[in-house]
Parts: structure tokens; sequence; C-alpha cells
């Protein structure tokens, strides 16, 4: 039976979750979390401070010897029962992310399946924690390689996928044998509480998962950070922020992982299959009303393409109906906040003076909530303003090339690396752009990359580490090796 929405928020608990049980926070004020499609609050939540966060750590500390003793077998139960329970309850968790992220009803579906996706495969990745053993070369010796839990890990999770940033983390953490502690944005903390309400239901002991909600971000994580039985962190979010955390984590060497900004390229050649790349680029770009690290955020054209693309762009795009995400009609959210929609008026007057043109959009849409147009830029300039930004919204500048040299170079400007897409049917060329693109990941004839079974993750100051795929357990986990003589000796 589909809830209605304030049936769905009397279910979502308001508390900090330490050591097992939901208590109040001792920050100034409570979080007033907003609906961004109409600027009204949809709950009021507790605000953690430095002392509740450093009373998080302290459970996880507290439980991080037990939990790393759990069986890998009973590790895994619990986070299958709670893939189980998200499953069942998927409708809830999509309603609840469209309500405090905005995105359309059928793309919070989407992120339920899969966010829970991570539960599920981080389930089955906890049984196959392996090492080795094995011979010196000298063969007087056995070298015993095994793995073992980092210990207590600190997780800062971005508003724009609630859910799935967040069982990005607590699924490798779990799995592996660490606790953790996970801060949620001030901005879409509520999907991280339902979630956290799950793992209860599934058995998990307290003091294993703990959460903080604060609108004091600095001040409360600092701390915890600068805590000796800390020793790992994961984050996601911008490199400003990034680059803070690691600096803050260099005092006490703490083992990071970084999934930060992206200024994805998208790259169209002369012998693309044009419907694909027009399906994909829409796919890439309009993902999230265009906020997703992900996100293509230059599309390269060539020249002999570059209108036909924009124009065929530009007509979708003003076919998408704009609304709240909740109504099944809306293809397009709003964007998070007015800081948001700010900046991309910012990008594109700046695009226009620096000599390019707005094919379609370019303006906010008035009335209740944050909404931008879906925006086309044609003609912009190589080293425009809008080509070194992320973005982070609904507005698209395509750029034109003359040949393959020459893209590459484009794609390549950026001081990020996270993803790169690209539209070809010469398997050749395809082959040459993957290795010559440098990116983390690419995208070959297809606007989307995301799944639980790959190492998502980025290269230069798009971050370190990658989650998700056989690698993202690694993250969690300390190499340890031993030395034995040859026992025939
Ligand atoms: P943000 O960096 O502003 O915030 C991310 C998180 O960090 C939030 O929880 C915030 O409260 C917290 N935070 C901010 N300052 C902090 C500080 N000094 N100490 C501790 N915590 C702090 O990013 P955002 O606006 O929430 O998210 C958008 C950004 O995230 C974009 O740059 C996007 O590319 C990036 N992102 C990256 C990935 C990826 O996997 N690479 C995925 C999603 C989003």
């Amino acid at each position: 039976m589909t809830l209605t929405e304030s049936e769905l928020l009397a279910k979502v608990p308001t508390q900090l979750y330490i050591a097992g049980k939901w208590i109040a926070g001792h920050g100034k004020n409570p979080i007033s979390v907003e609906d961004p499609a109409t600027g009204k609050t949809l709950l009021q939540i507790a605000n953690a401070n430095s002392t509740d966060g450093l009373a998080a750590l302290t459970a996880a500390d507290e439980a991080s010897a037990a939990w790393a003793k759990v069986s890998p077998r009973e590790r895994s139960d619990i986070l299958r029962r709670a893939f189980e329970l998200v499953k069942a309850r998927s409708e809830e968790f999509a309603m609840l992310i469209s309500l405090e992220m905005g995105k359309p009803i059928a793309e919070a579906r989407g992120e339920v399946a899969y966010g829970n996706e991570f539960l599920r495969w981080f389930s089955e990745e906890a049984v196959r924690i392996s090492g080795r053993y094995g011979s010196s070369p000298e063969g007087t010796g056995r070298m015993l390689v095994t793995q073992r839990p980092v210990g207590p890990a600190f997780a800062i999770t971005p508003w724009n996928f609630p859910l799935a940033m967040a069982t990005r983390k607590i699924g490798p953490a779990l799995a592996a044998g660490c606790t953790i502690v996970i801060k949620p944005a001030e901005l879409t903390p509520l999907t991280t509480l339902l979630l956290t309400a799950v793992f209860e239901e599934a058995g998990l002991p307290a003091g294993v998962l703990n959460v903080i909600t604060t609108s004091t971000s600095a001040e409360t994580s600092a701390p915890i950070i600068s805590d000796s039985r800390l020793r790992k962190i994961t984050f996601t979010g911008s490199t400003s922020v990034g680059v803070r955390l690691l600096e803050q984590s260099a005092k006490q060497v703490l083992r990071t992982s970084m999934e930060l900004g992206g200024n994805a390229p998208f790259l169209v050649f002369e012998d693309a299959d044009l419907d694909a790349a027009v399906d994909g680029a829409m796919l890439a770009k309009l993902r999230n009303i265009g906020q997703a690290c992900t996100a293509a955020n230059r599309f390269i054209v060539h020249e002999s393409l570059a209108d036909e693309f924009a124009n065929r762009m530009a007509k979708r795009m003003e076919e998408m109906p704009l609304g709240r995400g909740v109504n099944p009609d809306t293809k397009i959210g709003p964007v998070i906040n007015e800081k948001a929609r700010e900046n991309l008026k910012r990008l594109v007057d700046a695009t226009v003076s620096e000599g390019g043109e707005i094919l379609t959009g370019g303006t906010y849409v008035s009335g209740d909530g944050y909404f931008f147009a879906p925006t086309v830029l044609t003609n912009v300039k190589p080293g425009s303003t809008i080509l070194n930004e992320e973005i982070f919204g609904p507005v698209a500048p395509i750029v034109r090339f003359k040949d393959e040299d020459e893209a590459i170079r484009l794609a390549n400007d950026t001081v990020y690396g996270l993803v790169s897409y690209a539209y070809t049917q010469d398997l050749k060329r395809g082959l040459r752009l993957i290795e010559r693109l440098d990116t983390g990941m690419t995208g070959l004839n297809t606007g989307l990359v995301s799944n639980a079974a790959a190492p998502f993750g980025g290269v230069k100051q798009s971050g370190l580490g990658r989650e998700g795929g056989l690698e993202g357990i690694h993250e969690y986990l300390e190499t340890k090796y031993v030395m034995i003589p040859d026992p025939s000796l």
C-alpha cells in the first residue's frame, strides 16, 4: 500500500543514532529539511555538535573489536537482510529521496535499485575476503598475506544521491568488519536516517553503524578526524572540501577514500550513431537534474554534427515537463537550492559574454521552488569559464572540434578526471580513446557507467580510491604480511 507523504515522513527517525540508541542532538537549533520543489520544510531533525560526534566515534570504537570478530557469513547475512528490507520498502525510499532531493520519482526508483545493489554486492563480497600463502623466492621461508579491517571509519556523504552514496560506504565497511560513523549532507539527511532504521531491524549490533546529522559539518567533523581512534575517512563531495579533509587526515596518516568532483567530457565523433549519441547525452546531462558527479559537463562535438546535435538536444529538452519529483509526469525537478540556481545563471551569463549562444533555456522558471530551464549553449569557445567548472545543473555547453587530437586535447584540459563519454562506431578509435582519455571511467557509446559491480572512481582532482566492484572492499581492509621460516628446516 502506498503511503501518503505525511504518513511516510512520520516513519522517518529524526534523532541521532549512537551506540544503538536514537538520541537528541546538542547542536543549537534543529535542522529543517526542505523540499526543493516548494521551499517548504519537510521535517525538523536533530542537530549534532562536536560532543555528539565524539560520542558516535566512541560507540564505533567500542564496537570495533567485536564486529571484526563476527563471522563473515553473519556480516553477510545482516547486509543481505538490509538489502531485502530496502527492496520491500523501495517505494518508501523512492518517495523520500524525491521529496528531500527533488529528483523525479522514476529516477528515485532507479537510485533505490542502484543504491540497494551495494548492500547485496557487499553481502556477497564479505565472504570472499582472501589472502595467500607461498614460498619466499629463496625457498627458506613461507610468506602469509592476510587482510584485516582497517578499524573505525568516518563517512561523509553529499546530498545528490541520498541512498546510493550511503550504501556505497556502509556496505563495504560492514562487509570488511569495520564499524562506521556516517554524516549525511544536511540538505538530504532523511534517507540515511530511514536506512539506519532498516539496519536496526536487520539486527546490526549496537555501535557498528552510528549516524550524526549536523548543520555544523566542519566543527563537528574536525575532532573526529583528529582523534587517534579513527583509522579511516571516506568522503564523497566537492574537491575543495575533499582537499581540506585530506589536509586534516594527513596529521594522523589516515587511510582515505575520496570521491570528488567531475567535469566529464562527452565526445561525439563524425562517425557516431547520432540517435544513440543524443539519447546518451540526455541521460548523461539530465540524470539527477544535471546534479551528478558523472554528469556530462562539456559536449565536445565534431563540427560536421554540432548544429544537428545541438538542435536535437534543445528540442528534447523543451519537451520535458518540469515539476515536483513525486508527480509521476515530471521529467525534470528543481535544483537543490537558490545558491545552485544562482550559480547556473552566473555560468550561462559568463558563457554568453565569452562568445557562446543560448539555443534554449538559460533562465529561472518562475514560481515556487528552485527550477532552472533546461539549457543548451552552442558555439562555446574553448577556455570559457563554464568548461572549467562543475555545472551541477541542466545546462549543456557544446564545443566544436575538427579532429581526434583536438577532441582529446579539449577533453583532457581539466583538473578533474572522473568519467568521460565517447560516441564513435570506429572500434580502433574507441580503443584509442580509452587509452588516451585521462579519466577513471569511460562510457563508450553509453551515457551511464554506474554499477555496483564496477570500480567507481576518478583520477587527478576527482579523487583517490574506488567504490564498488572487487576493489571497493579493499578500501576498508589492511594487508598484513607474516614471514614464517621453512617448516621443514
Ligand atoms: P560538499 O563538498 O559541499 O559536501 C559534501 C559533504 O561534506 C556534506 O555532507 C557536507 O556537509 C560535508 N562538509 C562540507 N564541508 C565540510 C567540512 N569542512 N568538514 C566536514 N564535512 C564537510 O558537496 P555537495 O554539494 O554535498 O555535493 C556535490 C559535490 O559532490 C560535487 O562536487 C560532486 O561532483 C561531488 N560528488 C562526487 C561523487 C563521486 O563519486 N565522485 C558523487 C556524488 C557527488
